[in-house]
């Protein structure tokens, strides 16, 4: 079979006098990868120069640094919106502790965010199968109701920033959940890509790919039902991403219940290993392609955050993602793969 992907890395070198070290010449390694489908590029380097801080989750729930908090249960009523009555005549809908409601600040023309629970401030171990299942339910609900209400919006999404180095305006657990036609460069970029692969090969750029790495063996953590768990060859985010597949999903309408359990379950063990390593914080997004592809199916990144420091909260972006639209990662995929993979 010719090779119809291209993991290209290239390794170089740098070299100085050590202060630390009488001054004597040190060479320390970094690598640039080209991904191979987009052929984006990405840094590793500083390679375990950042470590995930521990937030102090009791300092959240202080009514000083609390403030107003429109999603508690004692707010939530008069604080947040409801959906028009030809979205969700309830104007509210829950199930469990997920509440919808519509973004005051929305993305798109259909645009809502996931209340999660109850508490304010939830830790990771408490976001249970029970409350993610139910939040995750919820949402690809109001996506395939989106889509019959506004058939012309060709992507879906899930997006979650989770606790304050995330960049989370709230602590309150939520997502968002919107249809649109402009879904952020990455997204275009994947999907034009995965569209010229299907049409220069015949197969889809994706389930090669499951099947190259769990080939290869060296970044595939598992499965877990349908889904495939895998480590990106090139991370966006500074501590490394994790990414799941789901091969038998081209558009939201394919996502089924099992899909949102075997999402849930593998979640669930993607969380334990955060809590083995002190990830406290994370990116996550959940990707549907347009209706009649068969080339980019749904899949879902997360990506951990933290601050680079408690002292003054600096963020683990800086000019590299900033201005130059360049991902950098401190830890190798290999390595983040072998941690990961104990957990499924
Ligand atoms: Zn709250």
């Amino acid at each position: 079979m010719p090779n119809t992907m291209e993991f290209n890395i290239i390794e170089a070198e740098s070299t100085f006098l050590h202060p630390r070290k009488g001054f004597a010449p040190e060479k320390v390694r970094f690598e640039v990868r080209i991904d191979p489908l987009t052929g984006r590029t990405g840094h590793y380097s500083h390679f375990g120069a950042i470590k995930p801080q521990r937030l102090d989750l009791e300092h959240y729930k202080k009514p000083d640094v609390k403030g107003f908090c429109p999603f508690c249960l004692d707010k939530r009523d008069v604080a947040t919106p409801k959906f028009t009555a030809d979205v969700y005549p309830e104007g509210r809908p829950s199930r469990g502790e997920a509440t919808l409601i519509p973004n005051l600040f929305p993305y798109d023309i259909y645009s809502a965010v996931m209340i999660m629970a109850d508490d304010h401030v939830v830790p990771l171990e408490h976001l249970n199968n029970k409350r993610l299942y139910d939040a995750f339910v919820l949402g690809i609900d109001f996506l395939k109701k989106i889509r019959m209400l506004s058939p012309s919006l060709p992507y879906h999404l899930m997006t979650w920033n989770y606790m304050p180095p995330s960049g989370g305006g709230l602590v309150h657990p939520h997502q968002q959940y919107f249809a649109t036609e402009y879904p952020g460069n990455q997204f275009i970029d994947e999907l034009a890509a995965s569209k010229r692969f299907y049409l220069t090969h015949g197969k889809d750029y994706w389930t090669s790919l499951i099947e190259e790495e769990r080939h290869a063996g060296k970044r595939y953590v598992g499965n877990v039902g349908a889904s495939h768990w895998l480590i990106p060859f090139v991370c966006l985010g500074i501590l490394g991403d994790v990414m799941c597949v789901f091969p038998d999903v081209y558009c939201i309408e394919d996502f089924k219940e099992q899909h949102v359990n075997d999402l849930v379950a593998g979640l669930l063990k993607v969380f334990a290993y955060y809590l083995a390593e002190g990830i406290m914080s994370l990116n996550a997004s959940l990707l549907f392609g347009p209706e009649g592809q068969r080339y980019f199916p749904c899949h879902l990144r997360i990506s951990p955050r933290t601050f680079l420091n408690m002292r003054d909260c600096a963020p683990d972006l800086n000019f590299f993602q900033a201005i130059l639209g360049e991902p950098v990662c401190v830890a190798m995929p290999e390595d983040l793969c072998k941690d990961a993979r104990k957990f499924f």
